[in-house]
């Protein structure tokens, strides 16, 4: 792992001053990145965040500890050797010095001094194209006197961007920027690290740049930890810091290795997780298949609410991907439903993820042999529709146009007899469909589906040729819905069983191309 880090320190202590002015000011600092990597360093003013900065970009000593950076020990490291790794910086400071007697384009291209396989041509070509990058474009031949704070700022980010450095550091580099432009300059280095396998290590309370990086480290009297607010803010839109200090369980981080089980689908929930580095698979388990993967999860994301909120029993597996390991924040029940409770906004988000997510669950038990694709693609397309209690869904007799899955609540299954009276056959619960029949057979609702009087019902509805298509697409879908069908039909010999297969064949050659 170390030796293809970018930066690698161990041990890390800094002090200032001497005797008894003797201060210590970074305490046993670990911290590896890798190429790629976008790492934000967050904390409080004076916390040490700039020590470690400029100890990284080799602007001070390294007094005791080990500290690589790429591949170069800077301990006790002479000045040549420090020059040499220098070349492969790009430094940016909250107000960097620009030459005033040069124009930004010139200004640029003294960056690219140090880089004599370049013609002048070159050099200027490249100047420019990245001023366009960051919106100077039509300042190119201004002198730094004549541009504003903010377009300084971005002069000397583009002076860092161009050599397209292989870590890039930067000290609050977004402070004087407002707010789009701040955002443009930290996405073109988010870029350069995606891109060109650069490593960024940026210092910044820039709240609206946090969800580009790909890691956040909390600097706190010298020490470093995990940022759980800022974690949290990416995670849960609404989360308000201060609600922390009110709990009185706090946080944790658990780290799972790849093809671990975090949760386990019908144990009872507990806890709720944010993904703070790698990536899960969350698995549906049915008794007699293989486990069918719903979707994958990344950093920024959460799971286990819908055990916390629904029943209290885990409705899914979730898995660490085979090659990835998973970092993930642990919140308690207890801190969790204070969390929701504390904001709309938050309330408001976990309610309609985990819906969709129960649908993607029915759907998939319903439907099976459906690719996860697949079902994004009918989850955006589905219509939701609201019944009231003791409503009618769909009325014996109507023409049937559509397919209906229940996805909350209960509904009765009810015949309208020839003498008047009405017999309830059965109820059915979340998960279970109806219209299938007639849609498969083109007949009429066999029943009246009717919302129980105790609460309203929520169902997915799919048209016919959604639907048709859907049954067309996936052999097991269709045996599982001739299944259902056969099951319902023991219990109602109205239609004959032959007809059903007979009719999906019938549907096959007409919707196939
Ligand atoms: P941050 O960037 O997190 O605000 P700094 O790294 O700038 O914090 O500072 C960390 C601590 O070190 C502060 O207490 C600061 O006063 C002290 N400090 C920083 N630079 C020097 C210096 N050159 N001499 C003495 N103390 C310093
Ligand atoms: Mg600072």
């Amino acid at each position: 792992m170390t030796a293809q880090s970018i930066v690698s320190v161990q041990n890390l202590n800094h002090f200032f001053g001497e005797n008894t002015l003797r201060k210590q000011v970074l305490f046993d600092v670990n911290l590896e990145i890798r190429p790629k990597e976008f790492v934000i360093l967050t904390g409080p003013s004076g916390s040490g965040k700039s020590t470690l900065l400029s100890l990284i970009g080799c602007l001070r000593s390294v007094q005791t500890g080990s500290l690589k950076v790429l591949g170069q020990e800077l301990n006790g490291a002479n000045n040549s050797q420090l020059i040499q790794v220098r070349r492969h910086f790009g430094f940016i400071t909250q107000s960097s010095n620009l030459l005033h007697f040069l124009t930004a384009q010139q200004n640029v291209q003294m960056s690219l001094e140090l880089h004599p396989e370049l013609s002048g041509q070159d050099r200027r070509t490249k100047a420019k194209a990245i001023l366009e990058a960051v919106g100077l474009g039509d300042r190119i031949a201004y002198y730094p006197d004549s541009l504003s704070g903010g377009q300084r700022q971005r002069v000397a980010i583009a002076s860092a961007l161009v050599t397209n450095p292989k870590l890039m550091l930067a000290d609050e580099p977004t402070a004087a920027l407002d707010r789009k432009s701040g955002r443009n300059v930290v996405a073109l280095m988010h870029r350069l690290a995606k891109e060109q396998g650069s490593a960024v290590l940026m210092v910044t309370h820039d709240n609206r740049i946090l969800d580009l990086a790909d890691r956040i480290i909390n600097v706190e009297d010298g020490k470093l930890g995990l940022a759980v607010s800022q974690e949290l803010s990416i995670a849960l839109p609404g989360f308000n810091a201060a609600l922390l200090e009110k709990s009185d369980t706090k946080p944790t981080v658990l780290t799972y290795e790849a093809g671990e089980i975090i949760v386990r689908q019908g144990e009872t929930a507990t806890k709720f997780y944010v993904i703070l580095e790698g990536e899960v698979e969350i698995l549906q388990e049915t008794p007699d298949q293989p486990a069918k993967l719903l979707r994958r999860m990344g950093r920024g994301e959460y799971f286990g609410e819908i055990g916390l909120l629904q029943g209290g029993e885990r409705t899914a597996t979730v898995r660490v991907a085979k090659d990835s390991e998973v970092k993930v924040m642990v919140i308690e029940e207890t801190l969790f439903r204070l969390l929701i409770a504390d904001s709309d906004l938050t309330n408001t988000d976990v309610a309609r993820r985990l819906h969709q997510r129960i649908m993607t669950s029915h759907l998939a038990i319903a439907l099976p042999n459906l690719s996860t694709a697949r079902i994004t693609e009918i989850l955006a397309a589905v219509e939701v529709v609201r019944y009231g209690p003791n409503s009618n869904i769909v009325q014996q007799g109507e023409s049937a146009d559509r397919f209906y899955l229940i996805s909350k609540g209960q509904v009765a299954v009810i015949n309208h007899q020839d003498d008047g009276q009405e017999a309830t056959l059965r109820t059915m619960q979340a998960g279970e469909y109806f219209g299938e029949t007639e849609l498969m057979n083109r007949q009429d609702y066999g029943f009246t589906i009717r919302v129980l009087p105790e609460a309203s019902v929520e169902v997915m509805v799919l048209d016919r040729t959604t639907f048709c298509s859907l049954i067309v697409e996936s052999n097991a879908s269709q045996d599982k819905v001739a299944t259902v069908l056969r099951n319902r039909l023991i219990g109602n010999t109205e239609y004959p069983s032959e007809s059903i297969s007979l009719n999906q064949n019938a549907l096959k050659s007409r919707s196939s191309p």
